[in-house]
């Protein structure tokens, strides 16, 4: 016996190793020896192979799930119909040329309770139909003919067959295509990279195991089969080689079979399957004949010879891999199926009408305004951690900071005049004298100035109300956009009723900064304290600076406590008005403090109002018009969903449907599995 095949149980039994399943695996590989365990190969192996073939039937490979399969190729005439036909005792369409032109899904069933063998032909989508073992062949290519077409085309779509019979082995193997590589007349140009495509799809996935046919009649490193068997598995190891026409080739096949040149790790089995007409028991017993008594054949190892020992290695070999896959199955399953179903949450919902697609909208509305209430009136920005730009509250204060920046703490002194010290307020009452005492102030002198001061900051306030309600436009936009992304019909309108709001919301600011700035104008008012503390702090100097004016011998420069270092000597000139006039500053000067307070408090508080009536009461009126006027026009745009979520919805749908079924059928299993194996 050679080295490799000696080796090769001891391989099967590292398989069976992977995940502690060595207990089901090991009744599956004595089988043959005890009919007790045979029993509990009923009760253990049988659940599993059930279960994957549930799982099969549902189509869970449609989840990019693979699922462990015995994958039978080789090329083409290598005798692979033959050998699945041995294996389930039953006649196949054989022959010449292309015969098998989509892949076949046997199922065999061991059944004690049918004596003749029941068979059923599934395909295209749950068509089911019940056949005979007389004319199964026919039904098989009247399938493959309605599935591929009635010439000689292929396709990858496959037909399942069950067969139920007494003693067949428990076996789901798939039977491709074979390979050519010469169109046979009638076969598309392409037919070699139509059929390699079907076989890798096939045999590609690690779960699958890879049963490759080789005719004894062919040097073995010639075969296409092996050479894409190859390509998916290097080293052989889920790679099993059975020799069909032993008959026809006896010579060297026992060297070729143990010098392995082509690396077939899981082992040989020759096999000789039935011939021309005979029936299957007939093909058994000459089978058992030639390689008990052949003087070439009878050489080879019975571990490694005929159709029963085939059937018992694949049935191995298939406990060990569905044993080895299942759980890996069960966590796909669960984590396509938490995955699919967080994404069908994410979906928007169904809409079917009117009402439905109303309440939609309220939700979005609702959502729109609570995020707006946290991120511009609440200052809550758990929403959106990380974008600053979305700290309404922060960013509004930061602007109004800005603001109070810009105003001048100090009462803006006139630039365009010569600058001298106090010459604004004296030609303002050299136009105001009347007839009258001298040392009343003229109120009027008084208003004039304060006009003039007050207009060179007139822009400000509303610099600042442009800045405020293009950044609340600016979040509102995104947030609306973020709540409303699943609805991309309504995004337009709903940017229009934005717009329409924020060119109200300007209009009223701008009316509010008006009357601001025109109060300011028409009266000299205020009830802060401050005022006349301020206005006697300068007063104080009133005295010293008066002496400077009036007394000639004195110094004309002086330093006053509130307008710094000054000189009075053009104000020698105008002494009769000087005194007036340094209170005319005194009073603006005091007076200004009151004015950009008012202005800073007053804009801030009618800003936070604006802000917080637009998130609580505007926008929701606005967007309701916009959307669910003209007869709800908006709204019904919402029912015509975008058509790529439509099916996208579907397919989601139907995924988790599948992916909930196939999560009950290893539920159960996995039950039993832990119940009879695990500790
Ligand atoms: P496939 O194209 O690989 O499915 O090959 P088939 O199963 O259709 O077999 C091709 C031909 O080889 C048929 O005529 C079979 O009868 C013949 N054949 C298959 N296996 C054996 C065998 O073990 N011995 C002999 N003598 N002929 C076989
Ligand atoms: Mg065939």
């Amino acid at each position: 016996m050679s080295k490799k095949l000696a080796m090769a149980p001891k391989q099967s039994k590292d398989m069976a190793g992977v995940d502690g399943k060595a207990l089901v695996v090991a009744a599956a590989s004595d089988v043959v020896t005890s009919s007790a365990i045979a029993a509990s190969y009923n009760d253990q192996i049988r659940p599993l192979l059930d279960a994957v073939d549930r799982l099969r039937r549902l189509k869970v490979t449609q989840e990019g799930i693979q699922l462990p399969t015995i994958v039978v190729v080789g090329d083409q005439s290598s005798g692979k119909s033959s050998v699945l036909e041995s294996l389930a005792g039953i006649s196949l369409p054989r022959g010449q040329g292309i015969c098998t032109r989509v892949p076949l899904v046997m199922r065999l069933q061991d059944d004690p309770s049918a004596d003749s063998a029941k068979l059923q032909l599934e395909y295209s989508n749950g068509r089911v139909v019940t056949t005979s073992e007389a004319q199964v062949a026919d039904a098989i290519n009247a399938a493959t003919a309605e599935i591929a077409g009635s010439g000689k085309g292929i396709s990858d779509a496959p037909i399942t067959l069950v067969v139920r019979k007494r003693g067949v082995p428990d076996l789901t193997l798939v039977d491709l295509p074979g390979i050519t590589r010469v169109p046979v007349k009638g076969q598309p140009d392409d037919i070699y990279d139509q059929i390699a495509r079907i076989i890798k799809e096939y045999i590609a996935p690690k779960e699958s195991i890879i049963l490759n046919v080789l005719s004894a009649t062919v040097d073995f490193p010639t075969c296409e089969s092996i050479r894409m068997s190859q390509q998916v598995d290097r080293t052989g190891e889920r790679t099993l080689a059975v020799v069909t026409k032993a008959d026809k080739a006896p010579e060297g096949l026992l060297e070729k079979v143990t010098m392995d040149e082509v690396n077939i790790g899981l082992g040989y089995v020759c096999v000789r399957n039935r011939i021309g007409e005979e029936t299957y028991d007939q093909a058994r017993v000459e089978e058992e004949r030639l390689f008990k008594y052949h003087p070439l054949l009878s050489k080879i190892d019975e571990s490694m010879v005929g159709i029963p020992v085939l059937a018992q290695r694949l049935m191995q070999i298939q406990s060990t891999i569905i044993a080895k896959c299942l759980p890996d199955i069960v966590k796909q399953i669960n984590d396509r199926l938490s995955r699919n179903s967080a994404e069908l949450d994410q979906m928007p919902p169904d809409l079917n009408n009117v009402a439905d697609a109303v309440r939609v909208f309220f939700h979005i509305v609702k959502q729109v305004s609570a995020s707006l209430e946290k991120l511009l009136v609440r200052g809550e920005f758990d929403e959106f951690p990380e974008d600053r730009n979305l700290h309404g509250t922060a960013r509004i204060a930061e602007m109004m900071n800005g603001y109070l920046k810009r105003l001048p703490a100090q009462c803006p002194v006139d630039s365009n005049g010569d600058n001298l010290f106090l010459m604004e307020e004296v030609r303002v009452l050299e136009e105001t004298k009347g007839i009258n005492l001298p040392n009343f102030l003229p109120r009027s002198a008084f208003l004039v100035l304060l006009k003039k001061k007050v207009e060179t900051v007139g822009h400000v306030p509303q610099d600042l109300v442009d800045e405020v309600w293009g950044y609340v436009e600016d979040v509102v936009v995104k947030i609306l956009a973020k709540h409303s992304e699943n609805f991309p019909q309504v995004q337009s309108s709903c940017r229009r009723a934005v717009q329409s709001l924020m060119d109200k919301a300007r209009a009223r600011s701008a009316q509010h900064v008006k009357e601001l700035i025109e109060m300011e104008l028409i009266a000299d008012y205020t009830a802060n304290p401050d005022y006349m503390k301020s206005w006697t702090e300068i007063m104080d100097c009133h005295e010293d600076f008066m002496e400077a004016v009036e007394d000639r011998s004195k110094p004309t420069s002086i330093s006053l406590e509130v307008f710094g270092a000054v000189d009075v000597s053009h104000l020698r000139e105008h002494v009769g008005l000087a005194g007036q006039a340094f209170d005319l500053r005194a009073r603006l000067t005091a007076y200004w403090k009151s004015i950009v307070l008012r202005l800073v408090d007053g804009l801030a508080l009618h800003v936070l109002r604006g802000v917080k009536r637009l998130v609580e009461h505007d926008l929701e009126t606005e967007l309701a018009d916009e959307l669910l006027g003209n007869k709800m026009a908006g709204v019904e745009r919402m029912l015509s969903p975008s058509p790529s979520t439509g099916s996208k919805r579907e397919r989601l749908k139907k995924s988790i449907v599948l992916l909930r079924q196939s999560k009950e059928v290893v539920a159960n299993i996995m039950d039993r599995i832990s119940a009879s194996g695990e500790p």
